[in-house]
């Protein structure tokens, strides 16, 4: 069965899309830990990041890293966290967190639930400067 992220992947469900390549998808995370929180998959459903072949684990950097910047240019923050933890969906991804401090990346911690507008508003802005 396909994983939620090859059906967003293949529009059949909504995301907040950031962007895509060939090989890789970017969207951001449903319930974000901080504003801009953007997951980064690759296409081929791949549950651990570990299984994943080196050209297209440099690939989902590579691509992860062209966002993370994009990311760093909307959301005012000290860096970009770029964490895989993978405990939840069978799907590598990659969590791009922007943070102010190491306590702003702990992933037990609560989420936010953001309204659909701003959600929009964040993903149009990320997109506008991805390059
Ligand atoms: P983990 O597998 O522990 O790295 O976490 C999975 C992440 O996927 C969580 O941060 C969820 O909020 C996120 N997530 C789950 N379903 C969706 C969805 N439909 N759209 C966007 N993000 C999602």
């Amino acid at each position: 069965m396909a994983t939620i992220f090859t059906k967003i992947i293949r529009g059949e469900i909504p995301c907040y899309k950031i962007a895509e390549n060939e090989e890789c998808f970017a969207f951001l995370d449903i319930n974000p830990l901080a504003k801009g929180h953007t997951l980064v998959v690759p296409k081929a459903e791949i549950d651990y990041i570990l299984d994943i072949d080196d050209k297209l684990l440099a690939e989902l950097a590579i691509f992860s890293k062209k966002v993370a910047k994009a990311i760093e240019k909307s959301i005012p923050c000290k860096r970009i966290a770029f964490a895989v933890v993978g405990m939840e969906v069978p799907h590598t991804h990659v969590h791009l967190v922007p943070i102010q401090s190491e306590a702003d990346v702990g992933f037990t911690k609560p989420k936010l639930k953001l309204p659909q507008d701003e959600m929009e508003k964040i993903a149009e802005k990320i997109r506008s400067y991805f390059l």
